[in-house]
């Protein structure tokens, strides 16, 4: 396991950690997983650097929906348990990850290698 970043988002630290399956049971089939309870964003080791790119914004929308409590005032106002709410993020998160990513590349925020 290798500590890749510590970030800190609304008065939490998250820290962002590249490891293996071995290393973390949770990233079994997954290229990333955050643990919201424990501040940790996992990310799998040896992916390709632009898959790697992708779960890494993936994995801090995550961070950022709970953090923030835009997934929280969403899942009230849609009226939705946990496991319903969680199938909607991630919906929403797969659709807005690429799209940040294009979006920041083509403003010049973000390299093409980053
Ligand atoms: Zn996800």
């Amino acid at each position: 396991m290798k500590t890749l970043r510590v970030i800190q988002l609304c008065g939490q630290t998250v820290e962002v950690i590249e490891a293996s399956e071995d290393e973390c049971a949770e990233l079994i089939g997954k290229d990333g997983v955050t643990i919201d309870t424990e501040g940790k964003v996992y990310i799998k080791a040896g992916l390709r650097a632009d898959r790697h790119l992708d779960t890494y914004v993936h994995e801090l929308l995550h961070v950022m929906f709970n953090l923030t409590g835009i997934g929280g005032a969403l899942q009230g106002f849609l009226l939705m348990n946990d496991k319903r709410f969680a199938k909607v993020e991630e919906g929403i998160i797969r659709l807005l990850a690429p799209a940040l990513i294009t979006t920041f590349r083509a403003a010049g925020l973000m390299s093409e290698a980053a």
